[in-house]
């Protein structure tokens, strides 16, 4: 619970339209929204408070899952030997152009580079080849949250940054059937996550050779579809086989008492989410939280027009308040016109707004004002409590519904490569077309359209035809866009 009372806050610049210049807008709602901003060293982003609670609430409800599925949080280094990284080669081939090292410290060249952790596979087993004895060491199931440094080259906030923050599994198996098991496993708690909690639908499947992580056997994703329709892989889960446990040694004892190497998951999701929450929910006005992960629920606005009104209502907003303490709420009470302060909760997308005016006083009611609709209820102060719920779970559900509709509304099954192309070009969204599965063939499709492929969805029907670009025997079918 908040309360201000000061008058700051005024607000923000106008919001560039959607439809007119989607990455100002996206940029427009960022700031509007107070979230994050660009940092002195190029492609590092401040993530502000009201940017950093909603991570907050990534955190707390996916840690949650994370731990029902039997996973523990450790925290391992942030440097890495670069030797570590040199011995798994696909990773460090893949990882090189990205990484940050460390050539000087306490004002001496150090004997041995250290790398700023791309991602922690490496540290982390080497950790796990001490760890790990026998098969009563396993299944080893550990998690960490932490910053990770990638230079990229081209940056977005939240999107794509040089530093972000994310959590990464990193799991040790017996057989390679429990480590894919594992793997398929924790996308699906993703898929639940994004889907029940921040409203986002997603494709889930595998990702082709050419998009697999480095260093890993396969990599599954979750993939969705932003308003202007460009895909966003919004959480990644390899099965690494013993790639790494070979280069590490992570070896155990079976049960019979031989030596065998263990097989490895590793899965992440990151800062990126928050874009994902932004480019699916957003509007002209700025963001729109799912309730679920909403930092703030409710903002209830007393109105005024003399002193004496506003201890009335400042009063009753107070009372209304204590009967949704249950939620988070703000009762914001600043001398500013009320259009000023329903506008600044709007930006920062705040579910649901009680607006209470001297003859809502009188009357024993209160105005609701839902954030993804507009729509305005009155409502008995008696029900109020109750109604609120009611709504904020209806928010919820309208959020995932609308962008249900959408992603399938911009799903096109296509069968020949000009009507493919033509799609990509001119309406962009999922196109849904039997691929050979050449990764030949997938260069030349990204060279023509910038469409990559996004997975190979689970569900993928057994009738097999001829791939849509080289008219080859098809392999599976698959799900391309243009995508961030
Ligand atoms: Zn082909």
């Amino acid at each position: 619970m908040t309360t201000t009372t000061d008058t700051k806050g005024e607000a923000k610049g106008k919001i560039t339209q959607r439809s007119r210049d989607f990455s100002k807008w996206y940029l427009d709602v960022i700031a509007a929204a107070d979230l994050a901003d660009h940092a002195p060293v190029k492609g590092c982003m401040v993530i502000k408070p009201c940017g950093y609670a909603i991570w907050e609430n990534i955190q707390k409800t996916l840690d949650g899952m994370l731990k029902a599925t039997g996973h523990k949080n450790a925290y391992f280094p942030i440097f890495i030997p670069e030797s570590f990284l040199k011995r798994e080669q696909e990773h460090v081939e893949g990882f090189s152009p990205e990484l940050a090292v460390v050539t000087h410290a306490g004002g001496k060249k150090l004997e041995e580079n250290l790398v700023v952790r791309p991602t922690s596979e490496t540290v982390i087993y080497a950790s796990f080849a001490k760890w790990i004895h026998s098969w009563r060491d396993l299944p080893l199931l550990i998690n960490q949250w932490c910053n990770v440094v990638r230079w990229e080259m081209r940056t977005r906030l939240f999107l794509r940054t040089t530093e972000f923050l994310w959590q990464e599994g990193h799991t040790a198996h017996a057989t390679h059937e429990e480590a894919e098991a594992e793997a398929v496993r924790m996308l699906e708690v993703y898929r639940r996550f994004v889907e029940d909690y921040m409203a986002i639908p997603v494709v889930t499947g595998l990702k082709s050779e050419t998009e697999k992580f480095a260093g890993a056997l396969k990599t599954w994703a979750i993939e969705a579809l932003m308003q202007d329709k460009k895909a966003l892989q919004c959480g990644t889960s390899h099965d690494l086989g013993q790639n790494f446990a070979k280069a590490f040694g992570v070896k155990f004892l079976d049960s019979s008492g031989s030596e065998q190497y263990v097989w490895q998951t590793s899965w992440g999701v990151s800062t990126r989410l928050i874009g994902a929450l932004i480019m699916m929910h957003g509007d002209d006005k700025g963001i729109i939280v799912p309730p679920r992960i909403a930092p703030t629920h409710i903002a209830i606005v007393p109105i005024w027009k003399n002193d004496e009104e506003k201890t009335k209502t400042v009063a009753a907003a107070h009372r209304l308040a204590k009967m949704v303490s249950n939620f988070s709420f703000i009762v914001d009470d600043r001398d500013l016109r009320p259009a000023h302060r329903y506008y600044e909760w709007e930006q920062k997308g705040v579910p649901l707004r009680a607006e209470v005016g001297p003859r809502d006083v009188e009357n024993s009611q209160v105005v609701l004002v839902r954030r993804d609709t507009g729509e305005k209820v009155t409502v008995s102060q008696d029900e109020f409590a109750v109604r609120t719920a009611e709504i904020l779970e209806d928010i919820q559900q309208n959020l995932y519904h609308r962008a249900q509709s959408f992603l399938e509304e911009n799903t096109h099954d296509v069968e020949t490569w000009d009507e493919f192309q033509e799609i990509i070009k001119h309406q962009g969204g999922f196109v849904r077309a039997e691929w050979c599965g050449l990764a030949e063939c997938e260069a030349k499709i990204k060279e023509a359209t910038k469409a990559t492929v996004r997975c190979i969805p689970f569900e993928n029907g057994t009738e097999r035809g001829a791939c849509v670009r080289c008219g080859k025997p098809s392999r599976h079918k698959v799900l391309f866009a243009q995508a961030y």
